[in-house]
């Protein structure tokens, strides 16, 4: 879904969730946590959502999530999602160029190789990859030196509005997992220097995500740096998925007629998670 949509449905929320504004873009979109807070003192379970523009599918999918009631049956723990982590590049991806304030228009057109075509776009209005913007082993993985669609890490860690609300929230909230919902390839990503503790305990809880979702589990040479993952895993040492969601066959951005699909293969998320939770308790107590 696009940012008005997300207005839309953020505001249908209020009711029953508490809506918080965890930070705003360059160009003054708001980053919105919808929280189902059950006890100040449970743990958090956190979900990010659209930190990479043109993988917005994933907003559609945990709204639809909510919508559908799949994580009613939780009472142990606290729930929050982060819908869209980055706005500005999602509304680059659904409404191109026209989504962009005339004086920054230039800019980004040539960031896209003066390209018109917004729709592989991934980074945020600076040209900021987001999700290499953490502060885990910064820039030891550059796949861009210049502002771009994709793979520029930036001049420092944290050096964006989105990175910054996210790494704020997360140390004002008391979060025992983060799932980070990216696309595609059916795939989760678990690892990122855990000690041998918190590795079998990641391990655990991945193999269970794996046989709920017929996700493959990916334990890859350690290429990433940067990850919202990442930083979850080295610096708040709990467990972090980045799970790719929707079909490698799929092209971005995956198109709303796969949502049903996807939906289908994540439909246990809360069992999942409450088995994460127990795991997570089970090993603090080791
Ligand atoms: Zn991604």
């Amino acid at each position: 879904m696009n940012y008005l949509e997300l207005l839309k449905k953020v505001e249908s929320y209020k009711n029953q969730y508490k809506i918080r504004v965890i930070g705003k873009t360059k160009f003054k979109r708001k980053i919105f946590a919808v929280e189902r807070n059950l006890n100040k003192n449970f743990a958090t379970a956190i979900f990010v959502c659209s930190i990479h523009a043109r993988e917005n599918i994933a907003t559609d999918l945990v709204c639809k999530m909510i919508d559908d009631g799949v994580f009613e049956e939780i009472k142990d723990f606290n729930l929050s999602f982060v819908l869209m982590a980055n706005p500005d590049g999602v509304e680059l991806v659904e409404n191109g160029i026209s989504s962009v304030p005339e004086k920054h228009q230039k800019n980004l057109l040539k960031m896209n190789q003066n390209s018109q075509d917004f729709r592989l776009w991934k980074a945020n209005a600076n040209g900021v990859d987001l999700n290499n913007n953490f502060d885990a082993r910064f820039g030891t993985n550059v796949n861009s030196k210049i502002p771009s669609s994709s793979g520029f890490v930036g001049k420092c860690a944290e050096s964006e509005n989105e990175t910054k609300a996210i790494v704020r929230y997360l140390k004002n909230t008391n979060p025992f997992i983060v799932i980070c919902y990216h696309t595609k390839g059916e795939e989760i990503y678990f690892n990122f220097f855990q000690s041998e503790k918190e590795l079998e305990r990641d391990k655990i809880i991945v193999e269970k995500f794996a046989k709920s979702t017929g996700y493959k589990i990916k334990n890859p040479e350690m290429t990433s740096s940067g990850g919202l993952k990442d930083y979850v895993i080295e610096k708040l040492k709990i467990p972090s998925l980045t799970i790719e969601l929707g079909s490698d066959e799929l092209s971005h951005p995956i198109k709303k007629d796969s949502l049903n699909e996807i939906f289908s293969r994540n439909k246990l998320i809360a069992k999942d998670l409450k088995f994460a939770y127990n795991v997570f308790v089970r090993f603090k107590e080791k």
